[in-house]
C-alpha cells in the first residue's frame, strides 16, 4: 500500500503556515485543527520546515512567555525528510522509526501535496492486518 492510498482516505486539506508566523499564531492553528504538527511552506507552496508541538514545547522551555512572540521559522526543523505519493507505508513507517518524528509531509514536483502522520500510519496497518485475518478466517471456513 502506498501513501496515495492514506492520503485518498483522509482528503487533501492540508494544515500548513509560513515561517514569519508567530509560535502564538501557530499553537491557535494546532489547537483549532487538534493536530501535532504544521508544515512550514514558502510562498510558491515548496516546503521551507516542519514545526511540531514538541519544538514550541523547547522554545517555551528556552524563551518562556517571549517564545509566544517567536516567528516560527527560528524554532521550525528546516531539514525536513519528506516522501511521495508513490512511497510504501511501510518505508513512511522506517523513515519516522529511523528519524524519531511523527510526521512526514508528502511532496510531488517540489510542492507540498500532504502530511501522513503516525496515526494515519497506524490505521492503515490496522485495517491491512484485520483484512489478512479475515482473509486467513475466510479461507479456513472454506477448507
Ligand atoms: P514529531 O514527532 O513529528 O512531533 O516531531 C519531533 C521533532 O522532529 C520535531 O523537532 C519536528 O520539527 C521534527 N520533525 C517532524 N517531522 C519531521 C520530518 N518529516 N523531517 C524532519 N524533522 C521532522
Amino acid at each position: 500500500m502506498t501513501v496515495a492510498r492514506i492520503l485518498a482516505d483522509k482528503g487533501g486539506s492540508i494544515v500548513a503556515t509560513t515561517p514569519e508566523r508567530t509560535l502564538d499564531e501557530a499553537i491557535h492553528l494546532l489547537a483549532e485543527k487538534r493536530i501535532g504538527a504544521l508544515v512550514v511552506c514558502h510562498p510558491d507552496g515548496s516546503v521551507a520546515g516542519i514545526i511540531s508541538e514538541r519544538d514550541i514545547m523547547r522554545a517555551l522551555a528556552k524563551l518562556g512567555g517571549a517564545a509566544f512572540d517567536a516567528p516560527v521559522a527560528e524554532h521550525m526543523t528546516a531539514d525536513v525528510v519528506t516522501c511521495r505519493r508513490s512511497t510504501s507505508v511501510e518505508d513512511v513507517m522506517h523513515l519516522m522509526t529511523e528519524g524519531r518524528f511523527r510526521h512526514v509531509p508528502v511532496c510531488e514536483d517540489g510542492k507540498l501535496v500532504g502530511l501522513v502522520s503516525i496515526g494515519d500510519v497506524v490505521k492503515t496497518r490496522i485495517a491491512a492486518v484485520e483484512a489478512e485475518h479475515q482473509a486467513l478466517r475466510d479461507y479456513i471456513t472454506m477448507a
